[in-house]
């Protein structure tokens, strides 16, 4: 992620810390508490995904309830393709990044960025065939669309990279590659974790920010009421799996202004506290009562138009539809 302002965040962070230090977290609620209330799941036989239950659109519940009962998808949408493509292109810079520095052919910001430009088309490709893969075949109009974001996305990185690069190397000059990595290359690093333990998927894919063991979730949508419920669920995840403290939770949001081909982006942080633990816990058993109770729990009084089971509701035909 070479978009973010480490000063910055370590300066925010020092906030929120101080903000931990008056809140505290209630032991209870830590996630390596997984084999008592409220944090131990009412069963371990359903596992959900963080996405399911923190992409709260419905109020009712009516979302787990196709998707788990009826087996429903939500059609698929260029919001969705968007956010697999963006992610992906983020991924892929980051490894291609490391890889042309460990490869010590790379001696300044402008020869990593003279190697990294060409990598574009076959960055793009992949962060196009995977969104193709998990959610439909794209038009080509939309596909042209989201190549021309993913492309601006991707120069910016290459840029921003290929600055930290020559700023690392001017600041340190005699550094080798390994302290040259991490010092250009921001901390945040992806991993596995398996959620089971707090009913969540086995093999969640969580972004940390490792100085203050802050979850990151990049998002390529709207700002939403909603948002920190993901790393809310993947903190609790990490605690249970690793036993260590996650504390702080920040949304990256990135759009692509197609007039300026340069990305935007806007950061939301937060501690997360003993609500946010307490109401994703609730939506986790709540969810696990719709799936195993089978009932239609009903539409909310107002559908937001943006939900993605929108076109799925209104029509009111729960037919299966194919995605391939
Ligand atoms: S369209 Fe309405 S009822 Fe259907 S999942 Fe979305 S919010 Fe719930």
């Amino acid at each position: 992620m070479f978009f973010l302002d480490r000063l910055d965040l370590d300066r925010r962070f020092k906030l929120l810390r101080r903000e931990l230090e008056a809140r505290g977290v209630n032991e209870e609620l830590r996630g390596w508490c997984f084999d008592s209330p409220p944090v131990e799941p009412p069963s371990r036989s359903v596992l959900l995904s963080v996405s399911e239950l923190a992409g709260r659109y419905c109020q009712t519940m009516r979302d787990i309830y196709l998707r788990r009962v009826l087996n429903i998808r939500p059609p698929p949408s260029i919001k969705m393709a968007r956010g697999i493509v963006l992610h992906v292109v983020n991924r892929e810079s980051l490894s291609a990044v490391k890889r042309l520095l460990f490869s010590s052919e790379v001696l300044s910001g402008s020869d990593l960025v003279e190697d990294l430009l060409p990598l574009s088309r076959e960055i793009i490709d992949k962060s196009i065939f995977e969104a193709e893969n998990l959610l439909a075949k794209l038009d080509a109009d939309v596909k042209n669309q989201l190549r021309t974001e993913a492309l601006a996305f991707f120069r910016f990185l290459a840029v921003q990279a290929a600055a930290r690069v020559d700023q690392a190397v001017s600041k340190y000059p005699h550094s080798n590659v390994d302290s040259l990595i991490s010092i250009a290359v921001p901390p945040v690093v992806e991993r596995k974790v398996d959620g089971s333990l707090v009913g969540l998927s086995r093999e969640l894919s969580v972004d940390i920010y490792t100085p203050f063991n802050a979850i990151a979730d990049l998002k390529t949508g709207e700002v939403r009421e909603f948002h920190p419920y993901a790393a809310t669920g993947y903190a609790l995840a990490m605690e249970a799996e690793e036993g260590v403290p996650v504390d702080f939770g920040f949304v990256i949001y990135v759009q692509v202004n197609l007039s300026k081909m340069v990305p935007s982006f806007k950061l939301r942080y937060f501690v997360i506290g003993d609500e946010l633990r307490r109401e994703f816990l609730e939506l986790r058993d709540e969810a696990f009562e719709v799936v195993s109770l089978g009932r239609d729990p009903g539409r909310p009084s107002k559908c937001p138009s943006y939900c993605p089971y929108y076109a799925v509701c209104e029509r009111g035909i729960f037919e299966a539809p194919s995605h391939k």
